[in-house]
């Protein structure tokens, strides 16, 4: 049966010769029209292959059909992969989208900096070479306190980075309630396993003591490293040791010690009614040596690794060769000073930063916007479409305040024509892609992240899912 099948296969040359015809060789180079016929052939064959033995319709696209594929292929490539999509899952900061969207000022000077040259590692004074992360250097400094500050690719490479110089072949004293996974590969005891240095587990899930500690530092203790549990709280008979008592430990045994933030903010988010967390420059002033956290996650800024801390420790950071490999490109570094810059704004930065706006924008707000958005889906007048408001939470995400439930205004989608699988995949094809919730059989539109200036791209989105025949 396979045989039969397999020899009714079109033949590349005859693809070849049919997409000639058509024109489409100078749609692409050869190689690439030549490649993108093998392996739609090669997934033909694979279907026949894993066919049963005794299935007698194995269906052989005919030549036409075949090079249909192909061109399809080929135009695919043309289309852009990474695109923008409108978030209305609620979750601020979704790591499958991107965390922080940029702001205004970020995505100008990344086209200012990055359109002719630029001085990234040009000192302009003194005609030199200079460093790139000098021209963060001390606006971080500034705003957080710390005595010096580096920053790379993004927070994973920050930790690496920090345990490899300060602890390679020598013990990082971890509390076994901070051995924490936060998706995307990124594990405690795999990073440290990474960076060279040996992870020496102390106290127990729930519960971890100061003797816990005190007790594992030996002579080949390279540092006592906290993290932030970012995407889970253990709630019940617990102990945790906060940073002013390691850094107790620290003082008399000389140890460094590293927090592993996570997601480290410079606004009291508190002020707001949220949980209370302490921010960036709170936890420096403990006397901590090294700091680490996003530029993507709460900071609301690029995808970028802050390191803040002591000078003598950071010159060290800084001179390990592994940090040229995770060193940060010049239009995170235009993005990542601009945002900086909004910091200095002081509260002001609440309203300039889009993730900070999302987070404490207030119930009646995004009501108000829930409100205009129905109005404008219900003026399409889609025919049987049950538009509705109701209240629901969105979360933070990006580790960032995982138990705290923001109070939120959702707009359900309904119809009688589509289950909410099939309009959810419809709205994710659109031309912008509409990301939403499911819940029950509804869609949910989460209005917290969603901004106005998108609601257009709803509007189109569903109008062009009910035009086309459901
Ligand atoms: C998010 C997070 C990281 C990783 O940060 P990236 O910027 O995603 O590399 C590391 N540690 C903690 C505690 C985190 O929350």
């Amino acid at each position: 049966m396979y045989r039969e099948s397999l020899k009714k296969l079109p033949k590349i040359d005859e693809i070849m010769l049919v997409l000639k015809k058509k024109g489409i060789l100078e749609k692409a180079p050869r190689d690439v029209v030549l490649s993108a016929c093998r392996s739609v052939v090669g997934n033909i064959r694979e279907l026949i292959l894993s066919a049963k033995e005794d299935d007698t319709n194995i269906h052989v696209p005919p030549l036409d059909e075949v090079t249909d594929t192909v061109v399809e292929r080929i135009d695919s490539l043309r289309r852009y992969s990474l695109r923008r999509v409108v978030n209305a899952t609620g979750i601020i900061l979704h790591t499958n989208l991107g965390r922080a969207p940029l702001g205004k000022d970020a995505l100008e000077r990344i086209l200012e900096v990055s359109c002719g040259y630029s001085n990234l590692e040009f000192d302009l004074e003194k005609g030199k070479r200079g460093l790139r992360y000098d021209h963060v250097q001390k606006i971080l400094c500034e705003l957080s306190g710390a005595e010096d500050a580096l920053v790379v690719n993004n927070n994973a490479a920050a930790v690496l980075l920090v345990l490899n110089t300060l602890a390679s072949g020598k013990e990082a004293i971890v509390s076994r309630g901070e051995l924490i996974e936060i998706g995307g590969e990124f594990r405690i005891p795999e990073v440290m396993e990474k960076s060279g240095a040996i992870l020496r587990e102390v106290g127990t899930t729930n519960r971890t003591h100061l003797s816990d500690y005190e007790d594992a530092v030996n002579n080949n203790t390279g540092l006592i490293l906290k993290v932030h549990t970012s995407n889970f709280r253990i709630v019940g008979f617990t102990e945790e040791i906060g940073l002013p008592a390691l850094v107790e430990i620290a003082k008399n045994t000389g140890i460094p010690v590293i927090n592993d933030l996570g997601s480290g903010c410079f606004v009291e988010l508190d002020r707001y009614g949220f949980e209370r967390e302490p921010t960036v420059q709170e936890v420096l002033k403990t006397g901590v040596d090294v700091v680490t956290f996003s530029g993507d996650k709460l900071l609301g800024g690029p995808q970028a690794g802050i390191i803040l801390g002591s000078r003598y420790i950071l010159e060290k950071i800084k001179k390990n060769p592994l940090n040229r490999a995770l060193r940060i490109d010049k239009m995170t570094l235009a993005a990542l000073e601009a945002t900086m810059k909004q910091y200095l704004n002081g509260e002001d930065a609440i309203s300039d930063i889009r993730i900070l706006r999302a987070i404490i924008e207030p119930l009646a707000d995004v009501e108000t916007k829930a409100k205009k958005l129905l109005i404008i889906l219900q003026k399409l007048c889609i025919e049987g479409l049950v538009l509705t408001l109701k209240e629901g939470f969105s979360m933070t995400g990006g580790g960032a305040l995982p138990t705290q439930e923001i109070p939120t205004m959702l707009l359900s989608i309904k119809s009688p024509r589509l289950s909410a699988s099939r309009l959810d995949k419809r709205l994710r094809d659109c031309e912008v892609p509409v990301i939403v919730r499911i819940a029950e059989d509804e869609v949910l539109l989460d209005l917290r992240t969603v901004d106005e200036e998108e609601f257009a791209f709803i509007k189109e989105g569903l109008q062009l899912v009910f035009a086309e025949d459901v």
